[in-house]
Order: C-alpha cells, then sequence, then structure tokens
C-alpha cells in the first residue's frame, strides 16, 4: 500500500522526491496509514449507488466521499476543481460510467490506478422505455453507443453482481484486508438477495403489471419482476413529453388499470401531476436512488428499496 501511494503520488501528482521522502518517513512511522490518515484506503464514489457499495464492503477500512452531493440530480453535474484534485490523490474510484458523463470525463483524466466502472461488473442492458415515439436513453447514448440503460443499481440482483466485483476488487487495491471486505460483501449480497426475495414474493399477484413513472429509471427493476414501465419522457427526468406521448399514455392506463403516476424525489413532479390530473391517477414516490436526502422515503439503500416496492404493490394492487 506504501509502495502504491508513493508510484500514485510521483506519477499523478508529479510530486518533488522531497515530499516523497516526507511521505515515506510518514508512511514508515505508522506502518499503512494513508496520507488522509487513520490507514484508510481513500475511496472517491460518483454517487449514492456506488457511496453505499463503497460503505457497505469497505467498512471500517475506507474513507469514502462521494462527488455527488445529497439532494443534488446527479446526471448533469459537473465537478468543482477541489473535487477533480480530491479525485486524483484517491486509492480507489467507483463509478458507473454513463451517468454522469462529466464525472466520467474527470475519472478518466484522473488516472487513479484502482478505477471501477460498475457497469463492467454486470451485464448492462437496452431497455426500450415505452410504446412506440422517440424515447431514447437521454445518458448513456454517447457513453455506450448502443443506448444503454445505466440504471442497473435498481434491480437487487444486478446490483449483487456488482457488490461482488467491488469486494474483488477492493481485496486487490487493499490486500491486507481482504478477509474483512469478502466477509462484508457477503454479508451485503445476503441483504440484497433478502430484498430480491421480498420484491419476488411482493410483486408475484397483481391487479396491474404496468406503472407510469416520469423518469425511465426502472427498466432493469420492471425486467427482473416481469413489469412493464411506461416512461413518460424517457430517461432525461427534466424534458417534457409530447402531447402525442401522453395521448399515448392515457390510452396505456385506461387499458392497462394503471391507478399511479410517479414522480421521483430529486426531480420536478410537474410533468407527473399534469397527467395524473388530465387521467384522474394519483401520484406517489418512486424513488430511483440516484441521492438520498432527508426526505427520501428510507435511510438506505434497503430502505428505500422497500419503500419503492410498497408504492409499487400499492399502485399496481398487489395482494
Ligand atoms: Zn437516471
Amino acid at each position: 500500500m506504501n509502495v502504491r501511494r508513493l508510484i500514485s503520488t510521483g506519477a499523478v501528482a508529479g510530486a518533488t522526491a522531497l515530499s516523497l521522502v516526507t511521505l515515506s518517513a510518514c508512511a514508515g512511522a505508522s506502518g499503512a496509514a494513508g496520507r488522509h490518515g487513520g490507514g484508510k484506503l481513500d475511496v472517491v464514489a460518483s454517487f449514492y449507488p456506488m457511496q453505499y457499495l463503497a460503505e457497505q464492503i469497505g467498512g471500517e477500512h475506507v474513507a469514502v466521499t462521494t462527488l455527488t452531493k445529497p439532494g443534488v440530480e446527479p446526471h448533469d453535474l459537473e465537478l468543482k476543481p477541489r473535487q477533480a484534485s480530491a479525485l486524483r490523490q484517491a486509492d480507489y474510484v467507483l463509478y458507473l460510467k454513463g451517468v454522469q458523463p462529466a464525472v466520467d470525463d474527470a475519472i478518466a483524466q484522473a488516472g487513479v490506478e484502482h478505477t471501477v466502472d460498475a457497469g463492467t461488473l454486470t451485464e448492462l442492458e437496452a431497455h426500450g422505455t415505452a410504446v412506440g415515439g422517440d424515447h431514447d436513453h437521454a445518458h448513456g447514448d454517447d457513453e455506450h453507443g448502443g443506448g444503454q440503460d445505466p440504471h442497473v443499481w435498481l434491480d437487487p440482483v444486478k446490483y449483487a453482481e456488482i457488490a461482488r466485483g467491488v469486494g474483488k476488487s477492493l481485496e486487490k487495491a487493499d490486500p491486507a484486508h481482504s478477509a474483512e471486505y469478502t466477509k462484508n460483501t457477503d454479508a451485503l449480497v445476503a441483504k440484497l438477495n433478502t430484498l430480491n426475495t421480498r420484491f419476488t414474493d411482493g410483486l408475484k399477484h397483481t391487479g396491474t403489471r404496468t406503472f407510469i413513472t416520469t423518469h425511465a429509471a426502472f427498466g432493469y427493476l420492471a425486467e427482473r419482476y416481469g413489469l412493464e414501465q411506461q416512461g413518460i419522457a424517457g430517461l432525461d427526468p427534466e424534458s417534457e413529453p409530447s402531447p402525442a406521448r401522453i395521448r399515448e399514455l392515457q390510452s396505456v392506463a385506461k387499458q392497462d388499470k394503471v391507478t399511479t403516476v410517479f414522480f421521483e424525489t430529486l426531480a420536478s413532479d410537474r410533468t407527473a401531476r399534469t397527467l395524473a390530473g388530465d387521467t384522474g391517477l394519483k401520484t406517489d414516490v418512486l424513488d430511483p436512488l440516484e441521492g438520498i436526502t432527508d426526505r427520501s422515503k428510507g435511510d438506505d439503500y434497503i430502505g428505500v428499496m422497500e419503500s419503492n416496492l410498497a408504492a409499487l404493490r400499492k399502485a399496481l394492487g398487489a395482494q
């Protein structure tokens, strides 16, 4: 770990010989201590679903900072110079390519040795968000070419696959604590398996399989549990639907006995309310977990996902 720190500091920050000596002395005196003290691996996570993995799996051996502040809509995030510099000095970077284009660029430029794209730890898919019309995946198109849907964390099974990959990569980055990373990974995967069982059982028998949502982030979740997501305006939470799309949704709502239009916590609910008002539907929150705040319906990933399950059960008429 000490050697790696010295190499990465030298290469990336262009540190002087003097600072290398200082660091060396520091590291020698405190064993495996990192630059930022406490002997922890400095982990930078791009946004909440990555932060949660790093914290759960890294446990007490990592110090996690997140590039996306709580309550900030992550897709259009631009990094501050201070964040870019913290990024360059990280020991380990965890992100999901395709969610935040500006962050993707900054991470590529930072060139940290242990940089992990969570999208490479599972299989990403392209999801049609709706029937007909122009419903491309607004984020991800440039990066993935094939218009792959990056919202993979909303499927507990794929998120567990990613968790296993993150565990392995942390073991590689910090072999001294590999036993703990393995143990923490197993514990998190067990929690995600339980969550998956609850979704499977909870959504087995419902009055309808269709739900309408502003931000079409739930393609993986819908596919996992045999539901159909109708996105109001594709993957961009702020974009306006066309009048044709609204008419289409009105007829889908009637045909599939939809009860509820979902909106999310971090974006405007105006479109959802307009559509719901026009069609006599209720509105409720379905949280894509791109950030977590005091207003989130749960303290963490598992808590918010359980609220999402309750909201889906209610909207779909689950028994
Ligand atoms: Zn999104």
